[in-house]
């Protein structure tokens, strides 16, 4: 991440103000593209068209946060390197829960999500919260959706020229990762 002065000014969009908030129900609405992402060091989306949609519902001592994203990141294909329009969707919650205990204050519980914040606060930027949740949830494999007739939406001149390359220096480890649908696939093919 930049430095928190010039991180502060370009998020400052996405500061709640927790004190000015009533109790009750509020939304808030964001648009992420790559002026977001080029907040934080090495983020691994650039390119994208994601929607947030927050929902906050203030209590007392307790804000529950409801993150849901979505919307299209381009990415390049595992299989046939082509770049294609990967459809993103996350929904997370994170309890932010104010503290009156000093140790307990501004730590993270790390097996739920629950942030504890001092109770004199008066605002939260969510800006770093977005940002690992698009992480978080980006595909460790990523390829094609498949199409209507169950094949991957893939370059099949590209696959080709690929497969080609493949078959003649095929290693096990090269053949361990195939993703699977396309191994079995092949095996049709093969047949
Ligand atoms: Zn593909």
């Amino acid at each position: 991440m930049r430095n928190s002065t010039e991180f502060n000014h370009l998020l400052q969009a996405y500061t709640i103000p927790l004190k000015g908030l009533k109790q009750g129900m509020h939304e808030f609405d964001y648009q992420l593209n790559e002026a977001f992402f080029a907040n934080f060091e090495n983020a691994p989306v650039q390119q994208c068209q994601l929607t947030v949609h927050l929902q906050i519902d203030k209590r007392v001592n307790l804000f529950i946060l409801q993150f849901d994203i979505e919307g299209a990141i381009p990415v390049s294909c595992d299989r046939c390197t082509e770049i294609f329009d990967w459809s993103f969707e996350s929904n997370n919650i994170v309890l932010l829960k104010v503290s009156y205990n000093k140790d307990e204050a501004e730590e993270e519980d790390s097996d739920t999500d629950i942030l504890y914040i001092s109770a004199d606060r008066s605002n939260y930027n969510i800006a770093q919260l977005i940002y690992e949740f698009v992480v978080l949830n980006m595909p460790i494999q990523k390829v094609h959706p498949l199409g209507e007739n169950g094949q991957a939406l893939c370059n099949a001149k590209v696959l080709d020229i690929l497969n080609h390359g493949i078959e003649e220096e095929a290693t096990d480890d090269e053949t361990e990762n195939i993703d699977p649908r396309w191994a079995a696939l092949r095996k049709l093919k093969d047949k």
